[in-house]
């Protein structure tokens, strides 16, 4: 029964099938450390497997964008793009970027086609508890401007495939969500026969 099939199994029987998984969130709510483990574990899997996170792209594909609206727009197509081109080649690609607007991953997701978008979530107030990198601290102290949360808006997702409450579960369970969304996705993809 398909409930009971392990979700790696499953991934891994239709891993001809490119897919971009789409992870949104503030800072630190935990889309990188998310990101990671799932990489782990398709990786170990022998799948071809891409992780393009937001921090590494903008010291090299986006390198010298600011934070206005109009270059965090032109920072996600051009991730967009480069995962749309990773997907229709048969890979599985993990994008973990803010991606505060919308409408501009509404457009990603048109473009890629194969997409699965994963909402981290967690309250402005635990993400600035945590403060992974410290910068929710300069950003109340006016040394950052334009941070999103703060003094920058972030849409969040009307209808995610996926929402990973990060405050709430812990990382083996957000995990384990998005494992079982991409097998859910590889399955119904073949059945259907959608094509990227
Ligand atoms: P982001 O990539 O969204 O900026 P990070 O992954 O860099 O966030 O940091 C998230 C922090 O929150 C990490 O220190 C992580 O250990 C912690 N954390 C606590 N619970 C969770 C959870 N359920 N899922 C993901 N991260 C969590």
């Amino acid at each position: 029964m398909l409930q009971n099939i392990d979700a790696l199994d499953l991934v891994k029987s239709y891993s001809k099938q490119g897919l971009t998984i789409w992870f949104t969130g503030l800072s630190g709510a935990g889309k990188t450390t998310i990101c990671q483990a799932v990489y782990k574990q398709l990786i170990e899997q022998g799948l071809k497997v891409e992780h393009l996170d937001g921090d590494l792209v903008r010291q090299t594909l986006t390198k010298g964008l600011g934070f206005s609206q109009a270059d965090r727009e032109e920072n996600i197509r051009r991730i967009g793009f480069v995962a749309h081109l990773l997907t229709r080649n048969g890979v599985i690609v993990l994008v973990s970027a803010i991606s505060p607007y919308r409408s501009i991953r509404q457009e990603v997701r048109e473009q890629i086609g194969a997409f699965i978008e994963v909402f981290v979530d967690a309250p402005l107030t635990v993400c600035e508890q945590r403060d992974v990198k410290g910068l929710y601290q300069r950003a109340r102290n006016g040394e950052i401007l334009q941070f999103t949360g703060i003094d920058a808006p972030y849409e969040a997702p009307l209808d995610p495939e996926v929402t990973c409450s990060t405050a709430e579960e812990t990382i083996d369970q957000s995990v384990t969500k998005v494992m079982q969304a991409i097998s859910r996705y590889q399955v119904s993809s073949m059945s259907f026969g959608a094509s990227v």
